[in-house]
């Protein structure tokens, strides 16, 4: 066995939660890549489906697209089972559907508050709930949560108290998940990405048009990333080639937060 074969992940089944589109769409790609058979579960069942046909005919694995809401308990019971019934077990799990809210902390409702720590922390914690029980099962698994550098620093200048807490949330979380289930051979562990160009960073330019230059005068490095940037990490991460991790967090933001 070659160092790269560590990163294959072939005859395995891989939920991703948000991955039609963004940094979800890029893990799906890379994992489809590596040989996973690749469920992509978000909320858009057009887009959802589009990415799944798109991923099957670019790599030849198998796919499926599951309209689940991440937040909604039940919802997430449906789709653990509709993915069981096409693959029979699930050896990974991305948690990386998020949602943010630019709001100042002084006017941000009870409401906002809640939709963005429903979908990044609640929502974490339903799939891993519902997927661990299936990987408990079947003897063990890998589970990745997208967390953010916002789990680490404060962000600049977009105000987003909800989102960094949401964040933290899940890498406080994602520690003790790790040590409870490393007994069932379960593999827990996050990336936290700094800035990357999607539609999700694409809500701060509201905030200030020249937000691109705001950010990038702290990077280290000289552009904002891509998802693909983020997407080989992930793989790392899932695979055999981070085997003696759990309870990680590895932080892909060129340089953001060494500053
Ligand atoms: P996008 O806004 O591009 O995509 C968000 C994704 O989340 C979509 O696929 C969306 O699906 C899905 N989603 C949102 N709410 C739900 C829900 N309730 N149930 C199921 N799926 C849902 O975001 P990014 O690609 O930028 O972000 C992906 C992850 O990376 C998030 O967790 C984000 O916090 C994190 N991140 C992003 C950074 C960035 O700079 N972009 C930096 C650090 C972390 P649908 O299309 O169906 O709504």
């Amino acid at each position: 066995m070659t160092v790269l074969d560590r990163f294959r992940l072939d005859g395995q089944t891989a939920i991703v939660t948000g991955g039609n589109r963004g940094i979800g769409r890029a893990i799906a790609q890379a994992l489809a890549e590596a040989g996973a058979d690749i469920v992509v579960a978000n909320r858009d069942v057009e887009s959802g489906e589009e990415t799944a046909t798109e991923i099957a005919e670019e790599t030849g694995v198998e796919t499926l697209a599951v309209e689940v809401d991440v937040a909604d308990e039940e919802s997430v019971e449906s789709m653990v089972a509709a993915v069981v019934e096409a693959f029979d077990s699930i050896d990974v799990l991305v948690n990386n559907a998020g949602i943010v809210v630019h709001e100042a902390a002084e006017t941000m409702t009870v409401e906002e508050w809640d939709s963005v720590v429903d979908v990044n922390l609640r929502g974490a914690f339903c799939c891993s709930k519902h997927v661990g029980r299936e990987m408990i099962e079947s003897g063990g698994g890998t589970i990745l949560s997208v967390s953010s550098m916002s789990a680490l620093v404060a962000n600049y200048p977009q105000r987003q108290v909800a989102y960094n807490a949401s964040k933290g949330g899940v890498e406080a979380f994602t520690r003790q998940l790790a040590s409870e289930w490393a007994e069932h051979d379960i593999r827990v562990n996050t990336v936290a990405p700094g800035y990357v160009r999607t539609d999700n960073t694409d809500q701060a330019d509201a905030v200030d048009p020249n937000i691109d230059e705001v950010w990038s005068d702290e990077m280290l490095m000289d552009d904002i990333a891509g998802p693909e940037d983020v997407a080989p990490v992930a793989l790392f991460l899932v695979s055999d080639a981070s085997r003696y991790m759990t309870g990680a967090c590895v932080v892909v933001d060129g340089g953001y937060t060494v500053r």
